[in-house]
């Protein structure tokens, strides 16, 4: 059985007042089981007070972000042994507000992903077709191509200590969310490819949904068989919605 792993990610949101009175209500009301992971991704500002908030280690953190590089003359960047010593153990890659916003190509994402592991962060490949590219039919194969972009230069064997995330582009922060059955048939055609590699890692690898999941639709997400949790965005902010969510994983 796959442990199931719900993130938080914050996005561009939170400060110190806030963030207390959130982490607050997730450490005395989260009953995290053995088979569920709890990660909230907080802006970079905010990691060290997360991490010395969060003491009973129920809730692990990650970062929204990597350099490809390790150290240096890179101005503005922050690298993965940065992220560990605040006590990160995850780290998002390849989201589509990234790959829009910050122009990340698939060849970048790999970098950083090398990276990632490279410094013991666990890499989230976020994955995801757009409106257009749904409606033309492409959704399986934008979200093959870019997960076979990350195998083709760093092998298949880097995912062994990774999550992905099916997250389409149209149903991200539009309340607008995939079916649990369209986010299901997404989800076996990644496992699908994974397994054209590697059997056991198809078998093993957390395949996560994002896009508008709430405390509503959780459930019903969850209770698809190739779906392992959630990545959330708007409901991480909110206590109810966020331990609702995790109590559905
Ligand atoms: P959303 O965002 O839950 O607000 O749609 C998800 C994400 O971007 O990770």
């Amino acid at each position: 059985m796959r442990t199931s792993v719900v993130i938080g990610n914050w996005k561009m949101n939170g400060d110190r007042v806030a963030n207390i009175k959130l982490l607050d209500r997730l450490e005395k009301e989260l009953s995290v089981q053995n088979n569920c992971a709890v990660v909230v991704c907080p802006p970079f500002p905010f990691l060290s007070q997360v991490a010395g908030w969060l003491l009973s280690q129920k809730i692990n953190i990650g970062a929204q972000n990597v350099s490809a590089h390790n150290y240096g003359a890179h101005t503005g960047e922050v690298c993965g042994q940065m992220l560990t010593e605040l006590g990160c153990s995850y780290v998002l890659l390849g989201h589509s507000e990234r790959r829009a916003d910050n122009y990340e190509s698939d060849t970048e994402i790999a970098a950083k992903f090398a990276a990632a592991i490279e410094t013991g962060l666990t890499p989230v490949l976020c994955v995801g077709e757009t409106l257009d590219q749904k409606n033309a039919g492409l959704t399986q194969s934008v979200v093959t191509g870019q997960i076979t972009s990350v195998i083709e230069q760093l092998g298949i064997s880097v995912f062994n200590k990774a999550i992905i995330a099916y997250e389409p582009v149209w149903a991200i922060g539009t309340g607008e969310t995939a079916t649990p059955e369209q986010a299901q048939a997404v989800h076996l055609a990644i496992r699908t490819l994974i397994r054209s590699y590697d059997n056991i890692l198809a078998d093993k690898i957390a395949i996560l949904y994002g896009g508008s999941v709430k405390a509503s639709n959780a459930k019903a997400l969850f209770s698809q068989i190739d779906i392992d949790g959630a990545l959330v965005g708007g409901a991480a902010l909110d206590a109810d919605q966020f331990i609702s969510i995790c109590n559905a994983a």
